[in-house]
């Protein structure tokens, strides 16, 4: 929601990280020392002994059998009449849970974050706005191998109305010059559109149909437009459930004039107006949300977080430890509640509201619409990698089975990025995935009980990674 400032700093690379990646031609050098040279390496793992959740919210597969080549998944299998391929490495992960790797849906990509995403199991990232040329500069690093980390999608930067909220976001208040914005975000390759709350429903419409000239999603964090409108105009996502009272209230009026006067004036209106809705109205509002077919990234981490900024438990949250101290300094939360004018009060308010927020969850979801576990890292308090899991809570929480949060958290993510073969363990899919030591759906918690995290189909260990931070 409100983007921290991004580290100059670049990260330094984790030799450990560089040891497990390399893992398997490590070994084929010995091996091929042993044999005289004779034997071809061995190019892939077998997964063998887990029990695999495969992303698709199906029953899970019990004493699985998986391969992994070149980055790829070769096969699916059970180990009983499992035979080891030719220049396999076999690992046993008997007692262990496989879930595809997490994405992600909504990230402010800094490079510090990048190894925490990797250590907690998130193997992609959702960028939904950052300096335009760093930010794709970062993507394309990443992407190309130079620099490891979650696999990046990104908007580049966000097109909001004029004044912008951000001085690194494309500001327009013409419908014209929003189509400029968005073929400057396609001529610098942006994966898709995002625009910001003072983006106006003339401006959305432009938005919309320049970009889907180019065949490109357009997501939204709404402030003047209700998500009802929005979803029905062809945005592809709604972002921290914006737009949703403005559709739910008879007269939505006080809600968009304070979105107009500021933005922290927007969020605060926003955030406190749920408490105040009825449950009827909400209902209306998720089965007609899901019968458009837009995706929800709830962020429920981002609002309660915020809910809990007077908690003294929520700044002493251990995840909290990843984070660079330059970067917490950076943060400084004081500074940004006195921007944004919060006191007890608002708090109090902001979690009255929460349950209302988890009562739309899940009725959206209990109408077919379809979610994605996203947390708006790393913004203040929200710790890339890390809150993901927190998410995957809340969205327990607010009555999604565990089964169906890990769908929110992988297939979803995946679908909504518009990449078939993420977030899915099955032939012929990336080889991201995350081995857990504890069941996942018996207690949503157990995904912190992270093994070893597999990434573009190398090994890592996430202690191994941390000891590099
Ligand atoms: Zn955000």
């Amino acid at each position: 929601m409100d983007r921290g400032a991004r580290s100059p700093s670049s990260i330094f690379f984790p030799s450990s990280l560089m040891r497990i990646s390399s893992f398997p031609a490590a070994l084929a050098l010995g091996l091929g020392l042993l044999v005289g040279c004779r034997q071809p390496p061995p190019n892939g793992v077998a997964l063998v002994g887990a029990t695999l959740i495969d992303g698709t919210g199906g029953p899970a597969l019990v004493d699985a059998a998986i391969v992994v080549r070149e980055g790829r998944i070769e096969s699916v299998g059970t180990r009983a009449g499992f035979e080891l391929p030719a220049r396999t490495t076999e690992v046993d992960v008997r007692g262990r849970w496989i879930i595809p790797g997490l994405v992600d849906a909504h990230a402010h990509v800094a490079e510090w974050a990048l190894p925490r995403y990797l250590a907690w199991g998130v193997t992609t990232v959702r960028d939904v706005h950052g300096d335009l040329d760093s930010i794709l500069a970062l993507r394309g690093r990443v992407n190309d191998g130079a620099v490891p980390g979650p696999r990046i999608y990104s908007a580049g930067a966000m097109i909001d109305g004029l004044p912008a909220t951000y001085s690194d976001a494309l500001g327009a208040n013409r419908a014209s010059d929003a189509r400029k914005a968005v073929d400057r975000l396609v001529n610098a390759g942006a994966d898709y559109i995002k625009i910001y709350t003072r983006v106006d429903r003339v401006m959305l419409s432009a938005i919309l149909d320049e970009a889907r000239a180019f065949n490109l999603k357009v997501i939204a964090h709404l402030g003047l437009t209700d998500a009802v409108t929005a979803a029905r105009a062809g945005v592809s996502s709604i972002e921290h459930l914006t737009g949703v009272p403005e559709a739910a209230l008879p007269d939505p009026s006080s809600l968009v004039a304070a979105h107009y006067r500021s933005f922290f004036g927007g969020w605060t209106a926003f955030e406190q107006s749920w408490a105040g809705l009825d449950s009827a109205a909400l209902t209306r509002v998720a089965r007609e949300l899901a019968g458009t077919k837009v995706t929800m990234v709830p962020t429920l981490v981002l609002h309660e977080t915020f809910s809990r900024l007077d908690d003294s438990t929520v700044v002493a949250d251990a995840g909290l430890k990843a984070v660079p101290e330059m970067e917490r300094r950076r943060w400084n939360v004081p500074d940004m509640i006195a921007r944004a004018g919060w006191s007890a009060a608002d708090f109090a308010a902001f979690r009255r509201s929460r349950p209302m927020q988890d009562f739309f969850v899940r009725t959206f979801h209990a109408a077919g619409g379809r979610i994605a576990a996203g947390t708006d890292a790393s913004n203040q308090l929200l710790v890339p990698g890390y809150s993901q899991h927190r998410e995957l809570e809340l969205l327990v929480g607010a009555g999604i089975s565990p089964l169906n949060a890990l769908v929110a958290a992988t297939r979803s993510g995946a679908l909504l990025l518009g990449v078939d073969s993420l977030g899915l363990l099955a032939p012929g899919k990336v080889a991201d995935l995350v081995v857990l030591t504890r069941n996942p759906l018996n207690n949503i918690r157990n995904t912190l009980a992270i093994d070893r995290v597999m990434s573009r189909g190398q090994l890592l260990s996430p202690d191994s990674i941390r000891a590099s931070w």
